[in-house]
């Protein structure tokens, strides 16, 4: 069954949920290889964009997507606000009212370009990147073998979560945690932690 309007609402209400559940957890994260706002930085975004959400009716996908990255922009600050900011506003241009598994790859693969365009980063420099690009590929794979939208998000997002455990031992050359060179090894990014927490929530959207 093709994705829509109800699951990008449905999959941002799981979204606000996770920042809330995690808030501790990404900040303890980022306490250890940056400067300890991660958690609070995520929550207060999502916080935020459930307000601007329900202050004007949602018409469509790209809407809202495009609300989202507005709101995370201007909410989030740091490092993460603008790439998530861009992720969204990728989805925002990829997305359709009804989307297809083809379509779901799509808008993933066009997150996880712009997060790398907007950040410079390359998969194993401990970043979000590591959560998207992985998850992305595994998406196309699952399109192309034929899986429908939820076994693509399904794909994504253990990808995702393998991608956010694949960092541990990563040494940092993006970001905050970069400054600490070697000794952020040992380590999980706290931007890849949270990345596989929303594409989880996305998955949960759509497995009903
Ligand atoms: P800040 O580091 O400004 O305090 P946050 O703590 O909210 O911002 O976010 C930190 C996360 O941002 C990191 O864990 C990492 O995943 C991500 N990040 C930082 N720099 C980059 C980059 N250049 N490209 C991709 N992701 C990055
Ligand atoms: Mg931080
Ligand atoms: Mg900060």
């Amino acid at each position: 069954m093709a994705l829509n309007q109800e699951w990008v609402l449905r999959w941002t209400e799981l979204a606000t949920r996770a920042a809330q559940t995690h808030r501790e957890e990404l900040t303890a994260l980022d306490r250890a290889i940056g400067d300890a706002d991660h958690g609070e930085n995520l929550d207060r975004g999502f916080t935020a964009v459930s307000e601007a959400l329900s202050q004007t009716p949602q018409e469509d996908p790209a809407q809202t997507f495009r609300t989202i990255a507005m709101t995370l922009m201007s909410k989030v600050g740091g490092a993460a606000g603008p790439l998530l900011g861009t992720a969204y506003l990728r989805l925002s241009s990829a997305a359709k009212p009804a989307m297809e598994a083809g379509d779901v790859a799509a808008m993933i693969e066009a997150a996880s370009a712009g997060i790398q365009a907007r950040g410079r980063a390359t998969e194993g420099e401990k970043t979000m990147v590591d959560a998207w690009a992985p998850a992305s590929r595994a998406a196309q794979e699952a399109a192309q073998s034929g899986a429908d939208c939820v076994g693509v998000l399904q794909a994504a997002a253990s990808a995702a979560a393998n991608g956010a455990q694949n960092t541990l031992d990563m040494v940092a050359t993006k970001g905050r945690a970069s400054y600490l060179g070697e000794r952020s090894a040992g380590h999980l990014d706290p931007g890849a932690v949270s990345s596989s927490y929303l594409l989880d929530a996305a998955l949960k959207a759509a497995d009903k």
